[in-house]
């Protein structure tokens, strides 16, 4: 379904479904950083209310966590954005004619 990182192929590779309705624009993304954020301010807040350990111990613990979900989570979240558009039939508003 992907080439890359996120970037979607043209058409999928067993049935041939023309992916060109599927635009989940930042809809991942949204998800992603709410998501991550909520955990790692939950994790930063809990280390520092159970350690209180220097500013720096938070660099190396909460931004790399935080960017490995972030890594982890976007793409299954855009792949699930485009099955939800296909599965709904999901697009811009039009004009009744
Ligand atoms: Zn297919």
């Amino acid at each position: 379904m992907f080439q890359g990182l996120l970037t979607l192929k043209p058409r999928c590779e067993v049935c041939g479904l023309d992916y060109a309705f599927a635009d989940s624009a930042d809809g991942p993304a949204v998800f992603v950083m709410l998501t991550t954020g909520f955990a790692a301010v939950g994790l930063a807040l809990f280390i520092e209310a159970m350690w209180e350990p220097p500013f720096w111990v938070h660099l190396i613990v909460t931004l790399p966590l935080c960017a490995l979900i972030c890594l982890a989570t976007l793409r299954p979240l855009k792949g699930l954005m485009v099955f939800l558009q296909f599965r709904n039939k999901a697009e811009q508003g039009r004009l009744a004619p």
